[in-house]
């Protein structure tokens, strides 16, 4: 029985822009997202049937076809006439419904087990490209490190890592859901980030440009929606903080902090009024 074990790290947002409305129903996005070392485990075992089996003890994540791990099997076993099945079992880490890309991760590290599984010789920027129909984040997923996405967040242009810091993840109760967020967006009310300085704060190692120019155009719209939102950002910043910024459509909110001790102040300033809060790193090279 062949198995293996992937990794799929979750994401975060430096920048999201939102620039407009396209007739296919999404929008066109403008974002920094880069990989964190917060990571769900799937274990992938080759089937004899010809079934795709889900397993996840988590109660909010589907265990059948609604499920991003089980869409990214069954396209790679249609696309490439594999005849086996693949059970996939979850072992899931990053909170759910969060902003953190979770189920999108799943999805990538889907397409690059099978990849190996199933020796199917696919590049990373090919599973990239097929993972685009599985869901707008997975590609970035498929490739981690650090881009720009453009279009609906399926076009990527690879950037240097921003320089090794501290991040603090902190999820309140609630979930957001993306196409709710989206839905509420009111274009001429966005507050746009600025992209460019953030990619060149990025590329000068200058930590304190990227604490500047962390923007979310979602952040309002979930904001209102959710008002808990807004009291994680304030008590970051009263712990010590050097940015914060909620992720994708939240509500996860972020802070980057440079030195160790600080970021433990801000993990411990949230743990009794969040259920989930992690100190992470950047990661800062392909997994
Ligand atoms: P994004 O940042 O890409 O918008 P997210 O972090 O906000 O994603 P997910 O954790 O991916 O959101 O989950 C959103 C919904 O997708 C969940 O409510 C769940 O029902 C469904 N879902 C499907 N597959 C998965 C999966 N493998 N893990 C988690 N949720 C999944």
């Amino acid at each position: 029985m062949r198995t293996i074990s992937v990794k799929a790290p979750a994401k975060i947002n430096l920048t999201l822009d939102v620039l407009g409305k396209r007739t296919d129903g999404y929008h066109e996005v403008e974002m920094v997202m880069t990989t964190v070392d917060l990571s769900d485990r799937l274990e992938l075992t080759v089937l004899d049937t010809d079934e795709i089996r889900i397993q996840s003890e988590h109660a909010y994540v589907p265990n059948d076809h609604r499920n991003l791990a089980y869409r990214a099997a069954e396209l790679l076993r249609k696309r490439f006439n594999i005849k086996q099945g693949v059970e996939i079992v979850l072992d899931k880490q990053i909170p759910v419904a969060a902003g953190l890309a979770g189920g999108s991760s799943d999805a990538a590290a889907t397409l690059r087990g099978m990849n190996e599984l199933f020796d199917l010789g696919l590049s990373l920027e090919e599973l990239a490209e097929l993972g685009a129909a599985v869901g707008s984040d997975v590609s970035f997923c498929v490739m981690g490190g650090t881009a720009i996405a453009r279009g609906r967040g399926e076009q990527l242009e690879t950037i240097p890592s921003p320089p090794p810091c501290y991040v603090v993840l902190a999820k309140p109760k609630i979930g957001v859901s993306t196409a709710d967020v989206y839905r509420a967006v009111e274009m001429e009310k966005i507050v746009h980030p600025n992209t460019e300085a953030m990619v060149t704060a990025i590329r000068d190692r200058d930590f304190d440009g990227i604490c500047s120019h962390l923007g979310n155009a979602l952040e309002a719209v979930t904001l209102e929606l959710h008002p808990e939102v807004r009291q994680i950002k304030e008590t970051m910043l009263h712990c010590g903080a050097d940015g914060v910024l909620m992720s994708g459509s939240g509500p996860t909110v972020f802070a980057l902090i440079e030195h160790e001790q600080k970021a433990h102040r801000v993990y411990n300033g949230l743990k009794g009024f969040c259920p989930e809060v992690f100190v992470v790193r950047i990661l800062g090279k392909k997994h």
